[in-house]
C-alpha cells in the first residue's frame, strides 16, 4: 500500500506526540518520588532593602537532581507537576520545608532570626489545595508567625475564578503573610484587580530589568511599575539586578527591594543562613 504524504506526517507526529507524552510520563514518575526521597531541595537567594542593602528575606527556589544526578531547572519540572497535579504534594512540601528551615535558623539565632522567607505558589496549586489552611498549618507546627512568610503569586492566578482567589488572599493575609506579585508585567492585562486585592508587593520581571540602563523602553516600563506601585501603596522587588550599576539605579528610581546575581545566586540553606549572620 502506498502512503500519502500526509498520512506519514500524521505516523510521525504521532509517534513525536508518543516520545514526548513518553519523556513527560517519566519525568513525571520521578518526580513523584522525588518529594518523598529527599531528591527535591529549597535553595535560597536574597532580597536586599536596595537603600540599606539589608536582607529582608529569601526566595525559596526548588531544585530538582534525578536518581541519575542529571539536574532539572523548574522551568523544566514546575510545568510537568502543574499538567499532573503533582504540584500540589510539591508545593505543600516547599511551604512545610520552608518552614522547617526558617525555624531552624531561628534555633540557631537564638530567636527571631530578622528575615522572612518567600515562597512561590503555582496557580495551578491555588486552584486544587486549600492553601490557607496549608500555610497556617506548616506555620503553627514550627512556632512561626504569619508576618515570616512572604506569598509570590503570578498574574495567571487569577485568570480562572478571581472571587475564589481574591479570598484565598483575604485568607492569607488574615494570618499575617505578605503577598507579592510575581514576574509582575509579563502576564493578564487588566490591571483592575490591583486596587482590589490585599498586594503588598509588586516583583518587576526580569525582562524588563535586563539590560534596563542600555533601553529607554525598559526603563520607561520600570518607572511606570514604580509609580504605579507607589500611587497603591505597595513595594516593590526588582528581580534579575547582576550589577551594582544597575541596583543603584533602581534604588534612585524609588524600587524598595532588590534580588539579583550581583547579591547572591540561589544558596544551599546552610549558606543563605551564614551570609546572613555574616551581614547581621
Ligand atoms: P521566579 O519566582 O520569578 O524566581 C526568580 C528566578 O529568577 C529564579 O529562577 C532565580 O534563580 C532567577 N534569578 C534571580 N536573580 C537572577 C539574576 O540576576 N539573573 C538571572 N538570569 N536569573 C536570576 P529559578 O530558580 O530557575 O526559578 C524559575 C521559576 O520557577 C521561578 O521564577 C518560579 O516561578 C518557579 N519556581 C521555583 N521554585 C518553585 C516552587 O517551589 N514552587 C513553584 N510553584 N514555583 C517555583
Ligand atoms: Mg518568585
Ligand atoms: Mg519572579
Ligand atoms: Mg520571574
Amino acid at each position: 500500500v502506498k502512503r500519502s504524504k500526509v498520512s506519514g506526517n500524521a505516523e510521525a507526529y504521532q509517534q513525536q506526540s508518543f516520545e514526548i507524552a513518553r519523556a513527560q510520563f517519566g519525568m513525571e514518575t520521578a518526580l513523584r518520588r522525588a518529594v518523598e526521597d529527599g531528591s527535591m531541595r529549597l535553595t535560597f537567594q536574597p532580597i536586599c532593602d536596595l537603600g540599606t542593602g539589608r536582607i529582608v528575606s529569601f526566595e525559596a527556589l526548588a531544585r530538582w537532581t534525578d536518581e541519575q544526578g542529571q539536574a532539572h531547572p523548574p522551568s523544566a519540572f514546575i510545568p510537568v507537576a502543574e499538567e499532573s497535579g503533582l504540584i500540589v504534594p510539591l508545593g505543600r512540601w516547599a511551604i512545610e520545608e520552608a518552614a522547617r528551615t526558617l525555624a531552624s535558623w531561628d534555633a540557631a539565632h537564638g530567636g527571631d532570626c530578622g528575615v522572612k522567607l518567600a515562597v512561590n505558589l503555582s496557580a495551578i496549586q491555588l486552584q486544587r489545595d486549600a492553601i490557607a489552611p496549608v500555610v497556617e498549618r506548616a506555620l503553627a507546627r514550627r512556632g512561626l508567625e504569619g508576618r515570616r512568610f512572604t506569598l509570590e503569586l503570578t498574574e495567571s492566578a487569577l485568570v480562572s475564578d478571581p472571587d475564589r482567589i481574591a479570598g484565598i488572599m483575604h485568607a492569607l493575609k488574615g494570618l499575617g503573610t505578605t503577598l507579592a506579585m510575581d514576574d509582575f508585567g509579563t502576564g493578564y492585562s487588566n490591571l483592575a484587580y490591583l486596587q482590589k486585592l490585599p498586594i503588598d508587593i509588586l516583583k518587576i520581571d526580569r525582562s524588563f530589568v535586563t539590560g534596563m540602563l542600555a533601553d529607554r523602553d525598559k526603563i520607561a516600563i520600570v518607572r511606570a511599575i514604580l509609580s504605579l506601585a507607589q500611587a497603591l501603596g505597595m513595594q516593590t522587588t526588582a528581580e534579575g539586578i547582576e550589577s551594582n550599576e544597575l541596583g543603584q539605579t533602581l534604588a534612585a528610581l524609588g524600587c524598595t527591594y532588590g534580588q539579583g546575581f550581583v547579591y547572591a545566586r540561589p544558596l544551599e540553606a546552610a549558606d543563605a543562613y551564614a551570609m546572613l549572620v555574616d551581614r547581621h
